[in-house]
């Protein structure tokens, strides 16, 4: 259906697409961190190391890290430019080359963006509550792929990770952007598996994964999975592990939901939102939510 992945060949792969190692300001050098994210069940990580002259522009290159049952995808948080409350910018650059040019003398968070994206990378707009980063900031990266709409070291350390209603201001705008669930981990404590994408590919193969990372293929979770979601008419049909709310948001106030337990398989009523677009919220009972990619219906 349209741009989500559901209902498409392939398999659903978990994975974090942003992380640090001791190469820059983590606190775990890459092995134990691909063999942790492995051993917690997730099918690949990024490490997105800061991409900074104190840390000499590191890009972490975790290709002899890659097994046939566990994959990496080469990434950096870029940071140049500043943005208009003058906070370095945070920008997350996946599937960029490893020897991605350091940054030239003066160059800007949209002109450094543009870079990365035309090296093939998948570029997300990062924890943008987090460094108060506004709606007309973002406007600037003008290549971005996707907000990141649940940061989990930013949620758990200062309350400041949620993200959909940022990114709803863009799609409201008129703005194509996906969301994606991060750890943004360090520590590998408190700040690690709270939120992932699962990302729909053929293989778990890193080119096909960014592929489809790039078109929107994936969807973002804290725990709960949709396992289909199908358009039939003025109907959206919903099937997802237990949940206790399933809802969809859209366009300003735009709304819709069911709420009970266990709920596995719901119908909600679309025709409001196919003016502009809707995106899907599945809830468990502990809170934990899985959230769709946005439909854009014209
Ligand atoms: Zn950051
Ligand atoms: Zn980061």
């Amino acid at each position: 259906m349209q741009n989500l992945p559901f209902g498409q060949p392939g398999n659903f792969y978990r994975g974090n697409l942003h992380t640090h190692s001791t190469n820059s300001d983590g606190q775990h050098p890459l092995p134990e961190i691909i063999d942790r994210y492995r051993e917690a069940g997730h099918d690949f990580v990024a490490m997105s190391e800061h991409f900074m002259d104190r840390y000499d522009f590191p890009i972490s290159d975790t290709s002899d890290l890659r097994t046939d049952d566990f994959t990496t995808l080469i990434a950096a948080e870029l940071h140049q430019g500043k943005t208009s409350i003058d906070e370095p910018w945070h920008i997350l650059a996946v599937g960029i080359p490893t020897d991605f040019a350091k940054p030239h003398e003066g160059e800007t968070a949209p002109e450094i963006a543009r870079r990365a994206a035309d090296a093939g990378a998948f570029i997300g707009i990062v924890h943008p509550s987090w460094y108060g980063l506004t709606v007309e900031d973002a406007k600037t990266i003008d290549c971005a792929h996707a907000v990141e709409i649940y940061n989990h070291g930013s949620k758990i350390e200062v309350d400041r990770g949620e993200d959909w209603p940022f990114c709803d201001q863009l799609l409201n705008g008129g703005w194509r952007l996906n969301g994606f669930a991060t750890d943004d981990a360090h520590l590998l404590t408190h700040d690690w598996l709270g939120g992932w994408v699962n990302v729909l590919a053929e293989s778990l193969d890193p080119d096909a994964l960014l592929d489809s990372l790039k078109s929107g293929r994936f969807y973002s979770s804290q725990g709960p999975e949709i396992h289909d979601v199908q358009i039939d008419g003025d109907e959206v049909h919903i099937s997802c592990s237990a949940a206790s709310c399933v809802s969809i948001q859209g366009r300003g106030s735009r709304s819709a939901k069911e709420q009970g337990e266990g709920l596995t398989d719901v119908t909600l009523p679309i025709s409001r939102f196919k003016e502009s677009w809707m995106r899907i919220t599945v809830a468990d009972e502990q809170g934990r939510r899985a959230w769709t990619n946005p439909v854009w219906f014209n």
